[in-house]
C-alpha cells in the first residue's frame, strides 16, 4: 500500500484478485436515469451491447443518485431482487449461472468506481499496464 493506501496491480494481479461476496455492486448502484427512462432509451438501442432489458425491468429503484451528468440526466439508485444473503451474510446471486452480460463482465477490464467495499474499488487499487 502506498500512502493513499491505494494498491498498485499490474494486470495479472488485477485478473487474479477474488470477488468478496460483500454485495455491494448487486444491491446499490448507480445507473444514469430512473428505470422508465433507461428502458425507453433501451427500446432506442441504449446499452444494447451490455445491459439486458429483463434485467434492468425487474431492477428495483432506490431513488435519486448524486448530480444529474453534462447530458442533465439524474442518476438513479438500484438493487437487484436477484441477490440473497446467506444466513453468515454471504451474498449470492439466485440467478449465478443465468445472470446478465452486464454482470459477468464486472467489473469491467479496470479498477470500478462507486464501489468501496468492492476488492476492485479504485479507492483500493491502480491497475498499471506493463508494456509486454
Ligand atoms: S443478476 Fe445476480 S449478479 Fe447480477 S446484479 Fe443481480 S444478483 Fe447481482
Ligand atoms: S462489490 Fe466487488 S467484491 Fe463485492 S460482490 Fe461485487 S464484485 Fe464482489
Amino acid at each position: 500500500m502506498g500512502e493513499t493506501g491505494v494498491r498498485t496491480v499490474d494486470r495479472q494481479e488485477f485478473e487474479g484478485i477474488t470477488c468478496n461476496r460483500c454485495g455491494e455492486c448487486c444491491e446499490r448502484f448507480h445507473l444514469p436515469g430512473t428505470k422508465e427512462q433507461l428502458l425507453a432509451w433501451m427500446d432506442q438501442g441504449w446499452g444494447g451491447n451490455y445491459l439486458e432489458r429483463s434485467w434492468v425491468a425487474d431492477l428495483l429503484e432506490l431513488g435519486p443518485y448524486g448530480e444529474p451528468d453534462e447530458e442533465e440526466r439524474q442518476p438513479s439508485l438500484f438493487a437487484c431482487p436477484k441477490l440473497a444473503h446467506e444466513a453468515h451474510g454471504t451474498a449470492t446471486c439466485t440467478i449465478y449461472a443465468d445472470r446478465p452480460k452486464t454482470c459477468r463482465l464486472f467489473p469491467y477490464g479496470g479498477p470500478v468506481n462507486g464501489f468501496p467495499n468492492c476488492v476492485w474499488s479504485d479507492e483500493r487499487i491502480q491497475l498499471v499496464e506493463v508494456a509486454s
